[in-house]
């Protein structure tokens, strides 16, 4: 039976018995309404490792003023299902004050482009607020193994760099994006969409196939590669772009005039008042 876990106690418990039992442990953290992209990490977590924690708890610390805190889909019961289905063995689902018990508090924040540039340019906060929660979930929950999705591809990065950096003995795992039948990738903010958004959004995974396309056939130009998503990304009426940008990885520093290695071509466009997200990876094979 899966555990329901909503206290820091009761969980320190649970993974003082797990490593007295010598058991390996995989970590999910999401912030709740999960769908198949969680259960992909949930579901390799448990095949890789004796157990496996998710985490469900949408961090306030990482939601700027004027974002969706309060509207945030809050589905646990649902969540709990899914997550036994996937062969979770607990569920922590610990309120705010568990996790923030004061006002005055320890930050965690990876500096420099990795945080600054793409999502970073407009949400000044968030990477703050997600490298601070998921280091006190590495700190409860000592996994051998956490998992996150390519689908928050800046936020894979910025979370090695503090892995590397603060010496967190785990490794990252780092899992390919799940998308609907129509291509559309999985998100919990897809049910804030409209139909007609909803429709209008499929030119994100369009265009980053068609970018792929070009790629494959020699295409190199930096500059050419982000006009031809900007322009196919604008035939949708709806859509309002927030940024096309290219950066190489890992550390997301400026590309050259003419790509090389391994770069990240990543999208962030707002249909209506949901922004959404989606990348590739451009790189030679
Ligand atoms: P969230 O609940 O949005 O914070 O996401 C929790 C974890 O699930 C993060 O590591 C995400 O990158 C991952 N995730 C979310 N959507 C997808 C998806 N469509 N495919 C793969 N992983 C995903």
């Amino acid at each position: 039976m899966m555990k329901v876990i909503k206290t820091i106690t009761a969980l320190q418990e649970e993974i003082k018995a797990y490593k007295q039992a010598n058991k390996t442990i995989g970590l999910v953290t999401t912030m709740g309404a999960l769908h198949e992209g969680h259960a992909s990490l949930i579901k390799a977590a448990s095949e890789e490792n004796d157990v496996a924690v998710v985490s469900v708890f949408v961090n306030p610390t990482q939601f700027g003023p004027t974002e969706d805190l309060d509207s945030y889909p809050r589905t646990l019961d649902a969540d709990c299902r899914l997550a036994e289905g996937m062969g979770a063995d607990v569920v922590f689902a610990p309120t705010p004050q568990e996790m923030y018990p004061s006002a005055d508090m320890t930050w965690v924040e990876v500096t420099g482009n990795i945080t600054k540039v793409l999502c970073g340019a407009t949400r000044p906060i968030h990477f703050r607020g997600v490298a601070t929660v998921v280091a006190k979930f590495f700190n409860l929950v000592q996994p051998d193994k956490a998992y996150f999705g390519q689908k928050d591809a800046q936020q894979v990065q910025v979370l090695q760099r503090m892995v590397r950096d603060l010496f967190f003995p785990l490794e990252l795992r780092v899992m390919p994006i799940i998308r609907e039948a129509d291509g559309l990738a999985k998100s919990s903010r897809n049910t804030y969409l409209s139909a007609a958004e909803r429709q209008s959004a499929l030119i994100l995974s369009q265009s980053l196939r068609a970018v792929q396309d070009s790629f494959a056939q020699g295409e190199r130009t930096t500059a050419k590669l982000l006009e031809q998503v900007t322009n196919q990304i604008k035939t949708e009426p709806m859509a309002v772009i927030d940024y096309v940008s290219l950066y190489q990885l890992p550390d997301l520093t400026e590309c050259p005039v003419q790509l090389s290695g391994r770069s990240l071509l990543a999208v962030a466009v707002k249909f209506g008042n949901t922004r959404l997200i989606d990348n590739v990876i451009l790189e030679d094979k």
